[in-house]
């Protein structure tokens, strides 16, 4: 069962490779995967995680990389902040995902009747606590941003990395997604005062819907960035 999630989320994130990345190759000495077309006019890239200077030759329509030198000299700053920044959306966003779901099934339980499941008042207080995650994790991700923007600056020297791009991009969509659910719990489309869900209008379920649909899609594009991520410090 794993390992059929496995292949088939590996099929998915292959073929999204294979367009965003265009051809790739692995760095000789670490085995990072490198998009060619992020090497320079000269043929020339870095490899952000080991620091070889590879330069690319084309033999017969095959990238042959070839390690011309080490980058000896990289800035690694004491203090790590964009790994430690890392921890709180990463951190939170799940904690707030599991208390909207369990919120979803306990308003679905009220629904069929079985009212006593739903102890009084539990639940307006799960809906504050989700709110206060969401505003911590979706916040504290500015910070993140800023700390990988300033790393990508500094360590990377501001070189073109695919990696680097989607983290960006994928940094932009979790903003922006977070924002929106932010927005849509707070203004009481989704949950009444008693923290559950408004489910019996429709103007309600389109807004529960919306809201379940954001933190689900916002939780794919965190793990996309803690993968990303990992793979930039631990190499493959
Ligand atoms: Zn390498």
């Amino acid at each position: 069962m794993l390992a059929d999630i496995r292949r088939f989320v590996g099929r998915i994130s292959d073929r999204f490779k294979r367009g965003f990345y265009g051809p790739t190759f692995r760095c000789p000495v670490c085995h990072f995967v490198l998009a060619a077309v992020d090497a320079d006019g000269n043929g020339l890239l870095v490899c952000p995680v080991c620091g070889a200077v590879i330069e690319i030759e084309a033999v017969y329509g095959h990238i042959v990389p070839v390690v011309l030198d080490m980058e000896l000299y990289r800035p690694q700053p004491k203090l790590r902040l964009h790994p430690m920044a890392t921890h709180l959306p990463i951190g939170l966003f799940p904690v707030a995902l599991l208390g909207a779901v369990t919120l979803l099934a306990a308003t679905l339980l009220q629904r069929l009747g079985l009212a006593s499941a739903v102890p009084g008042g539990r639940a307006s207080v799960l809906a504050s606590a989700v709110l206060v995650l969401l505003v911590l994790s979706v916040g504290a991700s500015l910070a993140t941003l800023a700390s990988g923007l300033w790393d990508w600056n500094f360590r990377y020297r501001r070189r073109s990395y695919r990696q680097i791009r989607l983290k960006i991009a994928c940094s932009i969509v979790f903003l922006a997604v977070g924002a929106g659910a932010i927005a849509l719990h707070a203004s009481g489309l989704v949950f009444a005062a008693s923290g559950l869900m408004h489910l019996d209008s429709a103007a309600g379920l389109v807004a529960a819907l919306a809201y379940l649909v954001a933190l689900g899609a916002n939780m794919v594009v965190l793990a996309t960035l803690g993968h990303l991520g990992g793979t930039l410090v631990f190499g493959r």
